[in-house]
């Protein structure tokens, strides 16, 4: 018999191959994958993953990590859920597909819409259901001027959103989206699509011909009204905007009063509020949708994500009693003519359903909250102070770091530094992945990610700043 310990080391042999079979995945990858903010300078070394339990995901080396992101800030339930593996087999065999056109619709459908009906905003009545975040967009924003047009509005079509927001990459949605390359390569955004600054509480700076003795927050929506008033209210369709900046913002929470401020300004105007919950949703922000912190209600939410836990494609909108009114009272040749072949695909619906199920039976939002402050606490505790940390913000489990070279001025440090890359390689090392953009490292780990685990991402955030900047 060999000693035990040869029996779990692999041979050579083993080694050999599973080096070969990366090689050979790398280069199939290279050769004929693209992927989503394609380049190949970041695509030098790929993890590649192959199973996930948890809060934890295992690439093809075998190393685990733990998911500092789920997935895409998706995965809010964790891998390997057997609920919800059920819910998918089950409905697979019993009705893989069929349409939601006018005249159709299935049990997982109807049973979403109306559960949805319960646990989002108060005033949100009827559903449509998209594949994600980007084609909700593009139906929050279509459904938007259909709203007026079909009132005898059609002028009022603009669409006014925000810097540093991300609405998704198809034209309309990119077109909303506010950071700038993510439009200029593609040649120009669509026209009527017009952006204010971000409240972003860390850098705003109250315009010198505000309003004396106006908050922050009130002066950074009122920009809206000031855009909306040069525009003509009756040329301004939509506001549309992220509760808390998500993708391109790094985690942006507005001040206080900032979204109230807002919905007076779209009601006095006559502008929908557009609220993109795509990553807020369903508890992510510890509130089921984000809004919520602010007491404010929007005439239209869109969702994605977080909806089925990333399991399976699945996005929609949600709107006021007031726009499934003028919907259902178009006559037939002016109808919504919106659709997608997999709007309200019945395995989709059942796997939300049993997402919704878990969010609930677990309490996961309450959850969110409370790991949330507590990671926050965990940072303020180990690198509230560092001379480069200088915003730690975020709601629930969505977290933000904001780096700067100088904390008095909060001067970012200069690209070349590349600090968030080197941050990245820090965390890798020590068993967490995570998404960082320019200056903010984002966090939002599985709702599910256990005690234990929450504390060791606050320690190799912690090692990993310390082992870059000192
Ligand atoms: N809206 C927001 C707020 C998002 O974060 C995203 C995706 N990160 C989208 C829309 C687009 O969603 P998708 O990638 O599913 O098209």
């Amino acid at each position: 018999m060999p000693p035990e310990h040869a029996v779990a080391v692999p041979s050579p042999r083993a080694i050999g191959g599973a080096a070969l079979r990366r090689i050979a995945l790398v280069d199939a990858d290279y050769a004929h994958l693209l992927h989503p903010q394609h380049h190949p300078s970041d695509h030098a070394d790929p993890q590649i993953w192959v199973s996930g339990d948890g809060a934890t995901i295992t690439n093809l080396e075998g190393r685990t990590f733990i998911d500092g992101l789920s997935g895409m800030w998706n995965v809010n339930l964790g891998h390997g859920r057997r609920e919800l593996v059920e819910a998918a087999t089950k409905q697979l065999s019993t009705l893989a597909f069929a349409t939601a056109y006018a005249g159709s619709s299935t049990i997982p459908a109807i049973e979403l819409a109306e559960k949805l009906s319960q646990v989002i905003y108060p005033n949100i009545e009827a559903f449509y259901f998209t594949s994600g975040g980007g084609d909700a967009t593009d139906t929050s924003l279509r459904t938007a001027r259909y709203f007026w047009r079909a009132q005898g509005r059609p002028e009022k079509s603009k669409i006014v959103a925000r810097e540093l927001s991300y609405h998704g990459s198809t034209v309309a949605a990119s077109s909303a989206t506010g950071v700038a390359e993510f439009s200029e390569v593609f040649g120009p955004r669509l026209p009527g699509f017009l952006h204010i600054a971000s409240p972003y509480p860390y850098r705003f700076e109250i315009p010198a011909d505000a309003a004396p003795g106006v908050t922050p927050g009130v002066a950074a929506a009122n920009l809206l009204e000031q855009l909306i008033l040069r525009e003509g209210p009756e040329t301004v369709a939509a506001f549309v905007a992220e509760p808390i900046q998500g993708g391109g913002g790094g985690v942006i929470v507005p001040q206080d009063d900032y979204f109230p401020r807002i919905r007076e300004i779209c009601d006095r105007y006559e502008v929908l509020l557009i609220s993109d919950d795509v990553i807020t949703g369903f508890g992510r922000s510890g509130r089921w949708f984000g809004l919520e912190h602010w007491g404010v209600q929007p005439d239209i939410v869109q969702f994605a994500k977080g909806i089925t836990s990333g399991y399976i494609p699945l996005g929609g909108i949600g709107v006021s009693g007031q726009i499934k009114h003028v919907l259902d009272n178009a006559p037939s040749a002016k109808r919504w003519w919106h659709g997608y072949t997999y709007s309200g695909h019945p395995v989709a619906a059942s796997v939300a359903l049993a997402t919704i199920k878990v969010i609930e039976d677990e309490a996961l939002v309450a959850r969110s909250a409370e790991q949330g402050d507590r990671l926050r606490a965990l940072f303020s505790a180990s690198i509230g102070d560092h001379a480069n940390v200088g915003d730690i913000r975020g709601l629930g489990l969505l977290v933000g770091i904001e780096f700067v070279a100088d904390r008095a001025t909060k001067e970012p440090f200069p690209g070349d530094a590349r600090v968030p890359a080197r941050l990245k390689a820090e965390f890798v090392r020590r068993g967490l992945v995570t998404r960082v953009l320019d200056n903010v490292i984002c966090l939002a780990p599985p709702l599910t990610t256990e005690e234990s685990q929450v504390d060791r991402i606050a320690e190799i955030v912690a090692e990993s700043v310390v082992a870059v900047l000192g």
